[in-house]
């Protein structure tokens, strides 16, 4: 069996460093913000080029702890991509905010830019961006948009770390940028985790009050806050782990141009990119019309599949008040998409069958 991804294997590799690094923590006695998650936070800003790294204890809380920092309320809209997990979607609902639907691009999967702009209102404060799947999405458009119009751009980062788009990673592409470290993302912890990364220094301090019960002094509350914290032992675990976030995407690099060069099948669409860079193949997903029998198919043959995602978020119970409205872009690709292996830990022959199978599709 092939699997979809085997996070055993995935994080044996670091086995001893990371049993080193835990006994560190229990000789300390320190488990909340102590030294550990400084390092993590002084490194992970270092690698993704801003000034300033908030750990925070998910993905959700990171957008969550963005959209407080910002004091957006109630009625406030923010712009987001109609294609992308609810948690981008959810951390704007849960504030009270507006999220503000746009239909993706079919080549990309990513907010199509050309449609933002006749979606902004008098209330519009930001437009949140989602690198879906791993690739960064193109930012020159959106640059412009958010600057004629005086808008935040957040980033939903919880898919691309390490992407790059124009020289600069992911995360440093906006104005605050919300990081998962759920275990199976290309940087993942031993549990969940999350961070904000930003150039904001103002922002930042709020956000670090904010996250850690509203307060910059223990027991003086300055804001409603919440608790949202990167414990020691998460954070020494991705301190380890984040030293080899490169060759791991590099090696998903070299899986998906594999996939791309040698997956050849009229009835399957691969993913299209911009560059090499752009992307860090969190996912590599790929579109078929017969998307059920395709699964069973794959299944029968011994490899493992997911959908990136079964259900648009206008179609989920959740999001009721949104059942009858109509994304047709986004849902064709909630219909047809589906995410074959890649990971760091795969072998050739792995690879190779991965690509045999697809190709004897009919
Ligand atoms: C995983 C993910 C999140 C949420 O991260 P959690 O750590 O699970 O809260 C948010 N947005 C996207 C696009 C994600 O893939």
């Amino acid at each position: 069996m092939i699997k979809f991804l085997d996070l055993y294997k995935v994080n044996q590799r670091f086995r001893p460093e990371i049993e080193d690094r835990i006994k560190r923590i229990l000789d300390s006695g320190y488990y909340i913000l102590g030294n550990e998650c400084k390092t993590f936070e002084k490194n992970f800003s270092k690698y993704i080029g801003t000034k300033y790294c908030i750990g925070c204890a998910s993905g959700l809380d990171a957008l969550n702890l963005i959209i407080k920092g910002y004091g957006f309320k109630q009625d406030d809209e923010i712009i987001a991509p109609a294609n992308t997990y609810i948690a981008s979607i959810l951390a704007i609902s849960e504030n009270m905010c507006k999220p503000v639907l746009v239909e993706p691009d079919i080549n990309s999967y990513n907010i199509d830019s050309n449609l933002i702009e006749k979606k902004i209102s008098k209330k519009t404060k930001a437009i949140m961006v989602v690198h879906l799947y791993g690739q960064a999405v193109q930012m020159n458009e959106i640059w412009e948009i958010a600057k004629k119009y005086n808008l935040k751009i957040i980033e939903d980062s919880a898919q691309a770390h390490g992407a790059y788009y124009a020289n600069k990673r992911t995360g440093n592409l906006g104005d605050a940028a919300g990081f998962s470290f759920y275990p199976s993302k290309n940087l993942g912890a031993f549990g969940d985790g999350g961070c904000i990364t930003t150039n904001d220094k103002e922002l930042a301090n709020k956000i670090r009050a904010i996250a850690n019960y509203g307060s910059e002094y223990k027991y003086y509350h300055i804001y409603k806050g919440i608790n949202s914290r990167l414990d020691e032992i998460q954070s020494a675990i991705l301190d380890v782990k984040l030293k080899y976030l490169d060759i791991d995407n590099t090696k998903r690099r070299e899986i998906s141009k594999f996939y791309r060069d040698n997956i050849k099948n009229p009835k399957i669409i691969l993913p299209k990119i911009n560059n090499e860079l752009s992307h860090v193949w969190h996912i590599f997903p790929i579109r078929v019309r017969n998307r059920n029998k395709f699964r069973n198919y794959m299944e029968k043959k011994g490899i493992q599949t997911n959908i990136h995602y079964p259900i648009a978020i206008h179609k989920q119970s959740a999001y009721s008040e949104w059942n009858s409205l109509s994304y047709p872009v986004t849902e064709k690709i909630h219909d047809q998409i589906i995410s074959i292996p890649i990971s760091p830990v795969m072998s050739d022959f792995e690879i190779h069958k991965v690509v045999e199978v697809i190709n004897e599709w009919r």
